[in-house]
């Protein structure tokens, strides 16, 4: 039997990298999975094909989720679609490396408003769609949040909070069987990595120097905790944060 049969997923940011990934493992165990995007179509139209080739159901919803009327079209279109909601993938979020002279109210507000307020505002939304049985959430945080890189300022404080953010919803929403953990990444090959230059750069080679098995991390990396956390396998877990980094901390 698959472990997420006649489950129902959002997972934000999924047009590509990692939520890509993550939905089409969650739809792989079973799930229904809405495919969120904010600008890239084809790709969302990409992930829900891979699903649906491979015998999954998704489809996939245009929106940002650093604004609210977005959320609520997001949620209000999953119930549409499938009627349900158990299972939340926080995954959309962006980076940007910067030292202390380079950093610029902009980029504060891009990152914080993205990856904490966005994060926070989805799942305040997707809380009022979990029935009483219970949802699990999954924020995908950072290993940065422990590796304290310089010129990352910014993004880290942004998954700091995150990490925060997990344990006190956890505490908030236990006693709705609303389960909240996160997975916190190493350095991950993903188009983002790629285009921003991180692969390449001077923090891949020292990242690959010190972690203990010798690599970046893929996407497929990560799919088995995803699937662990969203299914009933994790039924006793909550607020925890789990590195999936090759061992860097
Ligand atoms: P990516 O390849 O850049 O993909 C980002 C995804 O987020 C895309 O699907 C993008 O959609 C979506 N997105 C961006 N802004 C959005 C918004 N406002 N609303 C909705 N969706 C939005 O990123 P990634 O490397 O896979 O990273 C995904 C998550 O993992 C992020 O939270 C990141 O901080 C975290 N993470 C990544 C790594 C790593 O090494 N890659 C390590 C640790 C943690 P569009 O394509 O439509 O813009």
């Amino acid at each position: 039997m698959s472990k997420l049969a006649n489950q129902v997923a959002v997972v934000t940011g999924a047009s590509k990298g990692i939520g890509a990934g993550i939905a089409k493992a969650l739809a792989a165990e079973g799930a229904s999975v809405v495919v969120n995007y904010a600008s890239s179509k084809a790709g969302a139209d990409k992930v829900v094909a891979d699903i649906t080739a491979a015998g999954g159901k998704a489809i996939a919803v245009q929106g940002d989720v650093s604004k609210q009327a977005d959320i609520t079209n997001l949620f209000a279109e999953t119930k549409k679609a499938y009627g349900r909601l158990d299972i939340l993938v926080n995954n959309a979020g962006v980076y940007a490396f910067a030292p202390l002279d380079q950093i610029t109210e902009e980029s504060f507000h891009t990152q914080f408003n993205l990856n904490v307020l966005g994060l926070l505002l989805t799942t305040k939304e997707a809380a009022t769609y979990f029935g009483p049985e219970g949802g699990s959430v999954i924020n995908i945080s950072s290993a940065i949040t422990s590796l304290k890189p310089p010129a990352s300022s910014i993004y880290t404080a942004t998954k700091a909070s995150v990490d925060a953010i997990t344990v006190i919803l956890s505490r908030e929403l236990g006693p709705r069987k609303i389960r909240v953990n996160s997975i916190n990444p190493g350095l991950i090959a993903t188009e983002g990595t790629q285009t921003t230059g991180v692969l390449g750069s001077d923090f891949e080679t020292g990242f690959v120097a010190t972690n203990p098995l010798g690599r970046v991390g893929q996407v497929e990396d990560l799919n088995p905790a995803a699937v662990f956390l969203a299914s009933s396998d994790s039924k006793y877990l909550t607020g925890e944060i789990i590195n999936i980094s090759g061992g860097s901390r």
